[in-house]
């Protein structure tokens, strides 16, 4: 674990330079950053932008520098113009961290001289002067030898990278995704029937540790496609209107893979869908999908219930997955999928 530890901040003069300083150290591997003077709006810009963009960084202000530096249980670095060459210096530290934590320390004005006592490494990116931002990136990135921009954020935005142009696809919260429902035209049939799946679908997603935020945004938008067509293409419909509102793919995919319990690629040609993949495959599109099978309009039914409508249809191959699926996710969730369902009719 790497923390940064910011000192001599002041609130009104370096809110941009320190909101950098938190941005890099997030942005090139360290997981949180203290800073000495308290500044809630620091932190909530800071938290804003994790929240968004995925993550578990975190970060305090109005820490006792000192005391927070002194007493650090791992590898103590203070950056600063007067210390040694980080190329002289990194081997020693990536040995002296090894299963260790590191405490990175940088300042704003004039650093006290404790600092520099305390600190197991003092090291310089140059010894010329220039800036805390500079210093920090450079040194995370000597640290990991550049591997820290491989790293993957699973954010509610997620940026596209283009050569031209720009693309950032979103996973919608609750009121965001409610807010796509209406001005799509969902009708009252379709929010009290996508509502009782949500329901049904945190719950299930709960017990089996799901993303919650992409079985959120799913499962309240699973049905959009009905804002189109009522047939068997209104998954497919949802999806590509999902797609053009750039949502993020991992929800588009719940949508388009929410029928029955999936639809084979064979069935899919007899049905005249578009050639894609039709089968849920990652737990929160399973989860998704079969929760809409125990939903009938605004209420949840049994599995016994479902199968028996399908059987009606002569949809039997159709039943036999959506049973499967069933144990499949009861065991998942450690429960029944049918008490979990009971838990929230009582
Ligand atoms: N003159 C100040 C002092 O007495 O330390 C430094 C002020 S400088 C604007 C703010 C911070 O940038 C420093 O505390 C240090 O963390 C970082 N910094 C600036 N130049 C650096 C360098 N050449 N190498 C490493 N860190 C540097």
């Amino acid at each position: 674990m790497i923390t940064v530890i910011r000192i001599g901040h002041r609130p009104f003069r370096d809110k941009r330079i320190t909101t950098h300083v938190a941005l890099v150290s997030r942005a090139f591997g360290a997981d949180s950053i203290l800073v000495d003077e308290k500044d809630e709006t620091l932190e909530n810009t800071v938290n804003r932008v994790t929240e968004n963009f995925g993550g578990n960084f975190s970060i305090k202000s109005g820490v006792n520098w000192k005391k927070e530096f002194r007493d650090f249980k791992g590898v103590r670095v203070n950056l600063s113009m007067y210390g040694v060459n980080v190329d002289d210096r990194i081997e020693n530290i990536r040995m002296a961290t090894e299963g260790k934590d590191m405490i990175i320390l940088v300042g704003a004005e004039k650093v006290p001289i404790d600092a520099y006592n305390i600190a197991d490494f003092n090291i310089a990116i140059s010894n010329q002067p220039h800036s805390e931002v500079s210093a920090l990136a450079m040194f995370l990135d000597r640290f990991y030898k550049g591997k820290e921009l491989e790293k993957k954020y699973e954010g509610k935005m997620n940026v596209i990278p283009m050569d031209h142009g720009k693309l950032v696809k979103f996973i919608p919260d609750e009121q965001q995704s409610m807010k796509i429902l209406y001005e799509s035209g969902a009708d009252e049939r379709i929010i009290s029937h996508v509502t009782t799946v949500y329901n049904l679908s945190m719950a299930m997603g709960r017990y089996a540790n799901a993303d919650m935020k992409l079985i959120a945004a799913g499962s309240l938008l699973h049905d959009i496609g009905r804002t189109k067509t009522n047939g068997i293409s209104h998954a497919v419909a949802g999806a590509d209107l999902l797609r053009e509102k750039n949502i993020d793919e991992l929800i588009v995919r719940i949508v388009e893979r929410h029928t029955g319990a999936g639809i084979l690629p064979e069935e899919a040609k007899k049905l005249g869908l578009p050639d894609r993949n039709y089968i849920p495959e990652t737990l929160e599109e399973k989860i998704v999908a079969q929760a809409d099978n125990l939903v009938s309009g605004k209420n949840i039914v049994t599995l016994a219930e479902t199968l028996e409508r399908y059987k009606l249809q002569g949809l039997e191959e159709p039943a036999k997955r959506i049973k499967k699926l069933q144990e499949e996710l009861s065991k998942a969730c450690g429960k029944e999928l049918d008490e979990i369902a009971m838990e929230l009719n009582n």
